[in-house]
């Protein structure tokens, strides 16, 4: 049986008697039409397995459980987890399992190696911990096995750092999208969670690209983070320090690639980013 979120939540303070964990960033959606958005976006199929973080009290998850072939929730709160096997215990395609999601690995779920899910259909869905967006972001785009699509609750805020374009780019925009395409798909209320936190979030869907196979990543994160280094300064002062080259060789390379020596960081590209990192 399917249960309304504020219920949940209540079930949870009269029944267990817990007090939400804020180093945990326990926020939890009460808001039903945010939570059939999030489903919306992620356009389900019985072909996907999805890996949630974070199900908490398993208000998303049974919406998702509904119509994905196999969920994993990674929850790393113990209680959670015993909370989470009452609520989805008529749920049989749901694998809970109590553990950091910085330290889990996708193949070691039983359910990807016991069944005929294929690895590269897995989709990442979850209303994140703010206190670890940047780190689970950069896991799943760098790693072996990425998600087919991410679709995240996150602070409104780096939801439009992340998809900034130029002259609005960041280190982490850059770093997003040089791996992927980002899109916000709506913005949310704090009114949509309780505890109600400090600030508005956003659903943001990050789409993995195919691997740039001509580009030494290593370099080209090399000259990103000398390029940003000091955000207010020109970019070719920043590379020259950061990079230890001449100043004017510097100038020239930029010169070449269509970068006039004074632009600040903010406003490259990708490309110009990957034309530098091929000519450097
Ligand atoms: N999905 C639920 C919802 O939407 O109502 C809860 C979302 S709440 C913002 C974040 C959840 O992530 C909490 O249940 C918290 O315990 C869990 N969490 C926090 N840090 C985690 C970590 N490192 N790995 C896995 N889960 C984590």
């Amino acid at each position: 049986m399917e249960v309304e979120p504020q219920y949940l939540c209540y079930y949870l303070i009269m029944r267990y008697k817990i007090k939400p964990i804020k180093r945990l960033g326990q926020n939890f959606l009460i808001d039903k039409s945010i939570i059939s958005k999030v489903i919306k976006a992620a356009e389900l199929k019985p072909a996907n397995i999805v890996l949630e973080i974070g199900p908490g009290i398993g208000a998303l998850t049974q919406k998702i459980a509904k119509r994905a072939g196999k969920v994993i929730a990674v929850e790393k709160d113990k209680k959670m987890c015993q909370i989470l096997k009452q609520v989805l215990r008529d749920f049989k395609n749901v694998e809970i399992i109590n553990q950091d999601i910085l330290k889990f690995k996708i193949q070691n779920s039983k359910l990807i190696q016991n069944s005929k899910f294929k690895i590269q259909n897995y989709k990442l869905v979850a209303n994140l911990p703010f206190y670890i967006t940047a780190p689970v972001i950069r896991k799943f785009l760098e790693s072996e096995n990425p998600p087919k699509e991410m679709i995240l609750i996150i602070q409104k805020e780096v939801a439009q750092r992340i998809c900034a374009r130029p002259p609005k780019m960041s280190i982490l925009a850059v770093s997003v999208q040089f791996y992927s395409k980002a899109k916000i798909i709506s913005y949310i209320s704090n009114k949509s969670f309780w505890p109600k936190p400090k600030v508005d979030s956003a659903i943001i869907k990050i789409v993995p690209k195919r691997k740039y196979k001509d580009v030494d990543v290593d370099l080209f994160f090399k000259i990103v983070k000398a390029g940003f280094a000091h955000p207010r300064k020109q970019l070719a002062n920043n590379l020259a320090n950061g990079l230890k080259l001449n100043k004017q060789e510097i100038n020239d390379l930029l010169l070449k690639n269509n970068i006039k020596p004074s632009q600040r960081a903010e406003t490259l590209s990708i490309k110009d980013w990957i034309k530098l990192s091929k000519m450097l």
